[in-house]
């Protein structure tokens, strides 16, 4: 077997410990000490990928560079480790058994019934494995979605079952995470969830290693030592993760429990040097110690739910610290803008993002926000549906189109500023068929955009079957929003601009999701700045 080492993180007693961070705050301290890791994610559901669902039921869905439409929690790895995810790092349930399904449709398994064990295990115990094949990570952290003792996880335990056997000593470990509640009427934390939890994994042959305890309150040493004592683990392995008031705090905290130093010796690898978060480090301090504010709108249909939004939060967040400026995130219902709305509440905002999204509902109130913005001067970015909102407010307010819209929310308009390409509309799948991963663009020289990047030529990640619609392309113009970034390819427009107001940007990617710790994304950056200018020209 391959030298890669392989981490699997395992999650008791409740949803929602935050996995993904602890992955993903591990992941970034092994780096740190010069390991090549990888982090992916496997997800019990049984829908092919998340591109299908609805941002209420596990929120944003995050695309990469190759265009997969995966979990939030790719976003968070990312952003983090400031390296690429792919495909590969996100594997579903519906993705194992398409797979498995058609290869006994080829005659794979000719002769053969297939079975879950070991047909469907084998089939998981490959995804795994596929990251680590050609050396080129050190180390591959796994994380298995839902809650150990789900009916829907089994199989993905018996495959880590299997492969722990197979990896032998020290080539494979597993982390549980688990809950220690407070009972505030006992005035106590309590360990027996996370004992039943252990059992429950147990149950299916596999010992954890590691216990990282989620907790409200410090954990006393003497609780240390009973966990340590009736889950079967060292006492140096039982790690504590108190909440943080940021997810960014947690790499430290992780280091300062000594999580990279138990995880290391228990795959006999090198501590190596101390881990270096010089990076890191700098950026967190810019981050909380901000010495100017602003406040920016979020404009959408999804905002009771933040996890909706994910990327766009978080590159808020590394655009403030490289300003030194707390981002103060303002959500605003699209179905609820009203005049009084407007007035009282836009009117005052430092600057307004109109988010992407799907479908008809809330889309006036979009293109009501952006006239008011674009009438008063207030900066303004557009993400896909939101550049394309910008594009049909232009269209009706300024070029006098009253009925121009998009053939998505009205298929018979007469006026299709954004329409469907030719070669999307035969299409009738819904799953992974819209226009998606990473494209190149072609920025026109001496545009806003030009100097926001400092380059001529940018690669961004894609998501949505609507484009600008060339045949207005003129008119459009002419009237003075620029498309300023081109498919080099296609001719299709990716970026709008308007150069007689100060910082009118939309865009039919998505920047969010390139936006990472160590490289914020420059168009937040300059966002952020363009509302601490009109802040202070206020
Ligand atoms: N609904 C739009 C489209 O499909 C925009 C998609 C988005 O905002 N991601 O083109």
């Amino acid at each position: 077997m391959a030298d890669t080492k392989y981490i699997f993180v395992t999650g008791g007693v409740t949803s929602s410990l935050g996995k993904g961070i602890i992955a993903a705050s591990l992941a970034k301290l092994l780096q740190a000490r010069g390991y090549k890791t990888t982090i992916q994610k496997l997800d019990p559901y049984i829908n092919v990928d998340p591109g299908t669902l609805n941002p209420y039921e596990h929120g944003e869905c995050y695309v990469t560079d190759d265009g997969a439409e995966t979990d939030l929690d790719l976003g968070h790895y990312e952003r983090f480790l400031n390296v690429n995810t792919s495909q590969a790092n996100n594997v579903t349930t519906g993705r194992i058994y398409q797979s498995v399904i058609e290869k006994e449709r080829k005659g794979e398994f000719l002769g053969k019934t297939v079975q879950v064990v070991p047909h469907i295990t084998n089939e998981i115990k490959e995804r795994i494995q596929l990251l680590g094949k050609n050396g080129e990570y050190d180390i591959v952290i796994t994380e298995i979605g839902g809650t150990v003792g789900d009916i829907e996880s089994l199989p993905y335990i018996e495959a880590v079952r299997q492969l722990m056997w197979e990896l032998g000593d020290n080539n494979g470990i597993v982390i549980h995470l688990t809950l220690v509640p407070y009972l505030s009427a006992a005035g106590e934390l309590k360990t027996k969830p996370t004992q039943h939890s252990v059992k429950t994994l147990m149950e299916s042959g596999i010992k954890a290693d590691i216990l990282v305890c989620r907790t409200e309150h410090e954990l006393s040493d003497d609780l240390r030592e009973k966990l340590a004592l009736f889950c079967n683990v060292k006492r140096e392995a039982v790690i504590q993760s108190i909440d943080a008031s940021t997810i960014y705090d947690v790499p430290n905290m992780m280091l300062h429990e000594g999580l990279d130093t138990v995880v290391l010796k228990k795959l006999a690898l090198a501590e190596k040097a101390a881990p270096d978060l010089m990076r890191w480090n700098q950026f967190l301090d810019r981050h909380k110690n901000p010495k100017d504010e602003v406040h920016i709108g979020l404009v959408g249909k999804y905002v009771e739910l933040q996890d909706s939004y994910k990327s766009i939060l978080e590159a808020f967040i590394h655009a403030g610290a490289e300003n030194e400026v707390k981002v103060n995130v303002e959500y605003i219902h699209s179905e609820h803008i009203t005049q009084h709305v407007l007035k009282n509440k836009i009117a005052k905002l430092d600057g307004v993002l109109v988010a992407p999204g799907f479908g008809e509902r809330g889309i006036e109130g979009k293109i009501e926000a952006i006239q008011y913005v674009r009438e008063n001067n207030i900066p303004f970015l557009g993400i896909c549906l939101g550049m394309q909102m910008a594009v049909i407010e232009f269209a009706r307010n300024v070029l006098n189109i009253k009925d121009a819209n998009s053939t998505e929310m009205n298929p018979n308009t007469p006026n299709p500023v954004i329409d469907l390409m030719e070669e999307q509309k035969d299409i009738t799948h819904m799953g992974g068929t819209m226009r998606l991963g990473a494209w190149d663009c072609n920025v026109q020289a001496n545009s806003l955009v030009a100097k926001v990047y400092g380059a001529n030529k940018i690669s961004e990640r894609h998501r949505h079957r609507y484009e600008f619609n060339d045949k207005f392309k003129g008119q459009i113009e002419a009237a003075g929003l620029k498309a300023t970034g081109l498919n080099p390819e296609t001719g299709l427009v990716e970026i709008v601009e308007l150069p007689s107001h100060p910082w009118f940007v939309g865009v039919q990617y998505h920047p969010e999701y390139k936006s990472t710790v160590a490289n914020p994304h420059p168009l937040f950056v300059a966002f952020v700045k363009s509302a601490l200018q009109y802040k202070k020209n206020k």
